[in-house]
């Protein structure tokens, strides 16, 4: 393949996706959330990537997806930290995340399905302020196209496909 550098790669994903997120959101500074901003765009659409949403919890695709099929689940309330959800936010939360791989597995069928919260900045979190969990696929020898090389990751799959194929594969209800 020609030399394409991550941010070439990556260029028009962050133009197609709602990450029009604003530095000010990506740092938290003057309280703008993007994950709160797509909480608030409605029903689930090609759109704002919602795969999901419900009152408590939603699921959207990972504007900066490791894999395809990268999905991030998370309360529809503004919230950072585990021990600021009610009872019925961590049980739906969890309850949304277990969803969220029964839906990757039938639309991806993939080897594996890693899943988890980066807590904190110093954790890898690029939305602190706003608790979330990913779900992704996985499968086996993908460690190598997950890997940056060369500044170069290599995606296969636009978000919109993605979000195309997990909807069609959330079980109902
Ligand atoms: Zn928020």
């Amino acid at each position: 393949m020609s030399e394409l550098s991550l941010e070439q790669l990556w260029a028009g994903w962050r133009h197609e996706y709602v990450s029009s997120a604003t530095a000010a959101e990506r740092s938290g500074e003057d309280g703008g959330c993007v994950f709160c901003r797509i909480a608030a765009s409605g029903a689930p659409s090609v759109d704002n990537l919602v795969v999901w949403r419900g009152e408590v919890s939603f699921a959207v695709m990972n504007a900066y997806p490791y894999a395809s099929g990268h999905v991030l689940v998370m309360p529809v309330r503004h919230l950072g930290a585990l021990d600021e959800l009610t009872p019925e936010e961590s049980v739906d939360l969890w309850d949304v995340t277990r969803v969220a791989a029964t839906a990757i597995d039938a639309a991806y069928d993939p080897d594996g399905i890693n899943m988890g919260a980066n807590l904190g900045r110093a954790a890898g979190a690029g939305i602190p302020q706003h608790l979330h969990l990913h779900v992704l696929p996985r499968w086996s020898g993908d460690t190598n196209f997950m890997t940056s090389v060369a500044g170069v990751r290599v995606m296969p799959e636009p978000l919109t496909v993605g979000w195309q194929r997990l909807r069609e594969a959330w079980p109902p209800g």
